[in-house]
């Protein structure tokens, strides 16, 4: 099985786990517990693991909150924000952005703004600007798509939201590890991440929120107090220090990492273009496209039969995995101009850290013939 759906998760990294493991037996206190010394060891390794998230980003340690991931991370946002914002306070998003972010965004009805993309999926900072009014209480645009790889021009959107006098929220998952974001760079307010995308475990990610000037926020849950009195809960040690171990990774080899897999993204569309019995089509040019990301429509075939010729083989994606259960045409490819059709043409090859050149010419190795399959099979048709 060839695994090419990174986008959707990764696989931990061995340094990542030998990190983790004593921490499931060995060191298992409470981080919360401050009368004896075995709470003292597991909160200094959270805060350690807090200043690692915090150095991949250009934030503060005391800017982090740990969360379940970066579903929770966006929730928190969106919803925090938004919870001590005026009543006709405007949420402004992107029209490609993450179900996380999308689904608490329409819950302000008609106060709700989306944004538009252009043809290769990058927010149009005109319709940006045009939208921002006078009660926009919260700017929120992913760095990079999970679904196309597209990258968001988020340095720009930060001096207008700057301009504006309205925080910034990014949701940065896809590109952490992949390309540079700095929260004061880019003047940034908030930003989600997860561990999952960047070779840390499932199930753990960070929210960083501003101190100065500092951004008004509600909790979204209640307890003990933990996070800044944000998020209540335990937490999750053996994650949060997998998330630091991971962050010190992907900052650490970005640079690496991000010219290795732009190769094999060059040698993947060059073997498809090459071999395809069908025209291959990117949805999104390398230059405006994350390096581990490749987006491609084969036309006059549905991914879906082709995935099924495939199955055995390979692991690979039609859509987002958030969207593998329903049939509806992706909301990104759709709002990039793509039809109905192109998009139910296109497959997602996502990669990482683990892949291999060999891995990807055998993946066109499979995917070829199957393309030849189907092609015959319409034919007869
Ligand atoms: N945002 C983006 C861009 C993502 O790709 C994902 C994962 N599909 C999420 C948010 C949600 O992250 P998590 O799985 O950590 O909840």
């Amino acid at each position: 099985m060839i695994y090419l759906d990174y986008n959707a998760t990764t696989p931990v990294d061995d340094r990542v786990l030998a990190e983790m493991l004593p921490l499931f037996t060995q060191t298992y206190a409470n981080a919360s517990s401050v009368d004896h010394g075995p709470g003292d060891v597991a909160r200094a390794l959270v805060e350690d693991a807090r200043a690692k998230t915090a150095a991949l980003v250009g934030a503060r340690s005391n800017e982090v909150l740990f969360t379940s991931g970066a579903t929770e991370a966006n929730n928190m946002a969106l919803l925090g924000v938004m919870a001590r914002a005026p009543d006709d306070a405007e949420l402004v998003v992107s029209a490609v952005d993450h179900p996380s972010v999308l689904e608490p965004a329409r819950l302000f009805g008609k106060r709700l703004r989306i944004v538009s993309v252009d043809e290769l999926g990058v927010l149009d900072l005109a319709a940006l600007s045009a939208a921002i009014t006078s009660r926009t209480a919260l700017i929120s645009v992913m760095a990079a798509n999970n679904e196309t790889g597209a990258i968001q021009p988020i340095a720009q959107i930060g001096q207008l939201a700057t301009d504006a006098g309205v925080p910034f929220h990014v949701d940065a998952t896809q590109a952490m590890g992949r390309i540079p974001v700095d929260v004061r760079q880019a003047q940034i307010s908030l930003l989600s991440l997860s561990a999952h995308k960047m070779c840390g475990p499932k199930g753990v990610g960070a929210l960083y929120v501003r101190r100065r000037p500092r951004i008004p926020m509600a909790p979204r849950s209640f307890g003990g107090g933990h996070e800044r009195n944000l998020r209540a809960g335990t937490l999750n040690v053996p994650g949060i220090v997998g998330l630091g171990a991971a962050a010190t990774l992907a900052a650490g080899e970005m640079a690496e990492t991000s010219k290795r897999e732009g190769q094999l993204r060059q040698l993947l569309l060059r073997e498809l273009h090459a071999r395809s019995p069908v025209e291959v089509i990117e949805n999104v040019p390398s230059n405006v496209c994350l390096p581990q990301t490749l987006s491609a429509r084969f036309t006059g075939v549905t991914a879906r039969a082709l995935l099924r010729e495939v199955l055995g083989e390979l692991a690979l994606a039609a859509g987002s995995a958030c969207s593998t259960t329903s049939v509806e045409p992706s909301h990104v490819l759709l709002a990039q101009g793509l039809s109905e059709r192109e998009a139910a043409e296109t497959l997602r090859f996502s990669f990482g850290r683990q892949t291999t050149e060999h891995e990807l010419r055998a993946a066109v190795g499979v995917l070829v013939p199957a393309l030849e399959r189907l092609v015959e099979v319409r034919r007869a048709a």
